[in-house]
């Protein structure tokens, strides 16, 4: 390793947000492995210098990130912003061939095909930043994929998972939001709540490692130590284990292939306990065969998975839809869903489609 080489330059999209702020507190821990170059933040501004930084408020934010995540001298991308916003600016770095840390799990969901042609053409374009994707990878290095059996993602399993007495139909807004192992913002907690969140990353695993959709499967496992496991063809299994800190993911993301010392402080199993691993009872939780099928049909069908499911969200919450709705409302547009190929206008076609079919369905919904 050399002492001298110059640090990486990386642009934030999304730097105020959760992963963004732990992104910071990595940069600035190994300054001479990585400088903030860029920074994209929400509404607020970012608060701190960067040779380039703009925000959501800045009418010329969209122009402003694509030449910051396109800018010869920037060399790593980290996608933090959530939803539909952030395919563009992943599609116009890959393009100018930069590395893109990728955390926003929709930008492979709505977009696969297109994300992963662009990506293909080294095999560390791409690194994932969702802990159960970056502990898959973690397990797959120098592993041939041909020996690949099956990828198990774990799932916390949410509030509900253990209380099967309990009707779904009845679940208030308060219940959704009380997860049990930690508070994150009130979409991707509701989405554990519905195993949506698993759902989403079931296609997003599909598309980053080529796994065909019927050797994914999901496990519940409430302790989130085991981040994820790979079943091989010899009938060896790998896992990857540690207390949940996101900071490992974003750090191995912006270092790989190297591992960074200190990272965080490793896990201690004496401490830990037992671990349990359950089966997903996909009848009460169908969340992840809808999944399933919506890739399998592939094109444009993700996109509406994902549009129809974040607008059912924001109905539920809004107390325009109960808390089963929200995988009826993402099962019944896959269904009235004319169909549509994976080109980046037909997906953002079928994101506004979804969109305004599922607000045209809520009514129908309202108790
Ligand atoms: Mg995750």
């Amino acid at each position: 390793m050399s002492g001298t080489r110059k640090p990486l330059n990386v642009v934030l999209l999304g730097a105020t947000g959760s992963i963004g702020r732990q992104a910071l507190e990595v940069i600035d821990r190994y300054p001479d492995r990585f400088a903030a170059f860029g920074l994209v933040s929400g509404a607020r501004p970012a608060g701190r210098p960067a040779r380039f930084t703009t925000s959501a408020a800045d009418p010329d934010c969209d122009a402003r990130v694509e030449a910051m995540v396109t800018h010869p001298e920037c060399d790593l991308v980290l996608v933090a912003i959530p939803g539909a916003r952030a395919l563009p600016p992943t599609v116009a770095a890959l393009r100018a061939h930069k590395k893109v840390a990728l955390a926003t799990k929709e930008v492979l969901v709505m977009a696969g095909e297109l994300v992963m042609a662009l990506a293909r053409h080294d095999h560390d374009t791409l690194r994932p930043v969702d802990s159960e994707h970056s502990a898959i990878w973690q397990c797959l290095w120098g592993e041939h994929l041909d020996s690949v059996g099956r990828l198990v993602l774990t799932a916390t399993g949410g509030p509900f998972w253990g209380r099967p007495a309990l009707d779904l139909a009845g679940v208030t807004l308060e219940q959704a939001l009380a997860h049990p192992r930690w508070s994150m913002g009130p979409k991707v907690t509701i989405d554990s709540a519905t195993m949506m969140n698993k759902a989403l990353e079931t296609i997003e695993a599909h598309h980053l490692f080529g796994i065909p959709l019927d050797r994914i499967d999901v496990l519940i496992h409430p302790q989130a130590i085991v981040h994820s496991l790979v079943e091989f063809s010899d009938g060896s299994t790998k896992a990857q284990l540690g207390n949940p800190d996101m900071r490992l993911p974003i750090a191995l993301a912006l270092s790989y292939p190297e591992r960074l010392p200190g990272a965080v402080p490793p896990t201690r199993l004496e401490a830990v306990g037992p671990l349990e691993f359950h089966r997903l009872d996909e009848t009460r939780f169908p969340a992840v065969r809808l999944a399933r099928a919506a890739a399998s049909r592939g094109g444009a069908h993700p996109a509406v998975f994902n549009a129809a499911n974040e607008v059912a969200v924001e109905a539920f919450q809004a107390g325009d839809a109960g808390f089963a709705d929200i995988v009826g409302l993402v099962e019944s547009a896959l269904a009235a869903f004319p169909g549509g190929g994976p080109a980046m206008e037909e997906i953002l076609e079928a994101d506004g489609w979804a969109r305004d079919y599922v607000r045209s369905q809520v009514g129908s919904y309202k108790r």
